[in-house]
């Protein structure tokens, strides 16, 4: 059985939860410890134990031990990556990806533990030095989602305790095993005891130990949109500063002047790869005119082509659904989309075995068409592999549709136009636009993020994590 760490220690939980793999459910991933409020309660101690001293060690040791688990992930990408994909369902090359961007992010911030700066200031005054420092924030809460299981983990530990925070992780119920395989890792690497601590388990008893526990000085959240206000409601009531990183409903627009295959490629990828289950896929295609009946052939030719089977064998386009609400979930919106009078132009079944006769979650890609602005399946997160598409007049009006959502995570655009491109980089109402890629797959050296109903607060990643896992102190000193 896979434990929980707590002070530096491996111990039983409460209860015990069996992680099933999605691609063959018969097939059991392990058993893994959930951990009650009680033992919640008991990490949160660990961690402002251990906060005081860790504050204050030096960069070289930060940085070293980020650098050792960035290392280790890094050289066990192919296991991890396997072990990913048997649990949440991508296929093994998206999986064994995750894994190595898990690794580099570690690596990233083992540097920014060294590079944090602050300021010397002149003051207004005669004789008075004005310094400007950046200290932790303190104990952190860390809450993440199941679609991905090393990556997003990863992305919140690592500047945590490069910036001399530490850290109480609570990872998505469906997915404990990347967790785990990341805390052994970093246990192993030398951080003291305390400094890092999971708590596997439910979000309604551990998560919400973590917002209402006044030794949590900050929370960091990524999920649904729903258990996201629901983290700003408890952190604003007791005054702890969070960031939130939620939904999307993200558009793709395809200009007639877009080179077909390069729309196809960005449209086919950002949809229905991962199944769909990225925060930044593209689930609404807005396509003008004129090349909206070839863009549509394309994607429904392409679409019939990819190969919907276990995520682990080789040749596979498209894993399984996450789970069995998931896969529920997707299939109603498939109702939806049919009621409000999309046209279906191809998928949207489940499949009950692949081809080897195993039993799992699978779903053929769907795309609607024929589709507008107001149907809720252009309006609603799916967060499965179910597209629709668009048609616009022009440019001008394919940018307002694009915009017109309460989500703002990503936007594409396909076109080879600069005038277009350099427009839609300006007014498209997100945290982040492509220009003939896919909406999803991004740098871990950047900032990621969105704006509108998708994120609250600093942005994560790249150098601008440091605003999340910091506090700025400015000290005046008369000499
Ligand atoms: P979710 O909101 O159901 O769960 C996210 C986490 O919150 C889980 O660990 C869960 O246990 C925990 N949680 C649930 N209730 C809680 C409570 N009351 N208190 C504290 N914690 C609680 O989301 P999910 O289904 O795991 O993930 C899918 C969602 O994540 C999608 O909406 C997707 O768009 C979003 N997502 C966003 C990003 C991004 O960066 N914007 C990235 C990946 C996923």
């Amino acid at each position: 059985m896979f434990k929980n760490l707590i002070g530096g220690e491996w111990v039983e939980g409460a209860r015990v939860s069996r992680n099933i793999n999605p691609s063959d459910t018969r097939d059991v991933v392990g058993e893994y410890a959930q951990a009650d409020a009680e033992q919640a309660r008991q990490a949160i101690a660990a961690a402002a134990m251990a906060q005081h001293a860790w504050g204050l060690s030096t960069p070289q040791q930060r940085f070293d031990i980020l650098d050792a688990a960035g290392t280790e992930i890094l050289a066990r990408k192919a296991e991890l990556g396997d072990l990913l994909a048997r649990e949440e369902g991508k296929t093994l090359p998206e999986a064994i990806g995750e894994v190595a961007r898990a690794g580099n992010i570690f690596k990233f911030f083992a540097g920014e533990a060294l590079r944090l700066q602050g300021d010397v200031i002149p003051s207004v005054r005669p004789g008075v030095g004005v310094e400007v420092t950046r200290e932790p924030v303190g104990v952190v809460g860390l809450i993440t989602p199941w679609n991905f299981p090393i990556a997003i983990p990863a992305w919140k530990i690592a500047p945590a305790l490069a910036f001399g925070n530490a850290v109480v992780l609570k990872p998505a119920d469906l997915v404990p095993g990347s967790a785990w395989a990341l805390a052994d890792i970093l246990h192993r690497a030398g951080l003291p005891a305390g400094v890092f601590n999971l708590v596997m388990g439910r979000g309604s008893e551990v998560g919400q130990v973590l917002l209402d526990d006044r030794r949590v000085h900050a929370i960091s959240f990524t999920g649904s949109v729903a258990t996201g206000q629901r983290i700003a409601q408890a952190c604003v009531a007791r005054m702890a500063k969070f960031q939130l990183e939620m939904g999307g409903k993200n558009p793709m627009v395809v200009l007639d002047d877009a080179d077909l295959d390069v729309a196809v490629h960005a449209a086919v990828n950002s949809g229905f790869f991962s199944t769909g289950q990225r925060c930044t896929a593209s689930s609404r295609l807005i396509v003008t005119q004129g090349i909206h009946d070839r863009f549509v052939d394309a994607m429904a030719k392409k679409m019939q082509s990819l190969k919907v089977d276990d995520a682990r064998k080789a040749g596979t386009d498209i894993g399984p659904v996450v789970d069995e609400k998931q896969l529920a979930q997707d299939l109603e919106y498939m109702a939806i989309g049919k009621s409000e009078g999309a046209r279906l132009v191809t998928g949207g079944d489940a499949i009950e075995r692949n081809a080897d006769g195993a039993p799992g979650y699978y779903m053929r890609p769907a795309l609607f068409t024929e589709t507008t602005a107001a149907m809720r399946i252009n309006r609603e997160e799916i967060f499965g592999p179910v597209v629709s598409v668009l048609r616009a007049k022009d440019y001008d009006e394919a940018l307002a549709m694009a915009n017109d959502t309460e989500f703002g995570l990503a936007a594409g655009i396909a076109t080879t136009s600069l005038k277009h491109a350099s427009h839609f980089k300006r007014h498209s109402q997100a945290g982040m636009v492509m220009v003939n890629l896919p909406t999803a797959g991004v740098d871990y050296h950047v900032p990621f993020g969105g704006r509108k109903g998708s994120s609250y607060g600093p942005r994560e990643q790249g150098r601008y994590a440091a605003e999340f896992y910091t506090t700025v102190k400015t000290s005046y000193t008369q000499a």
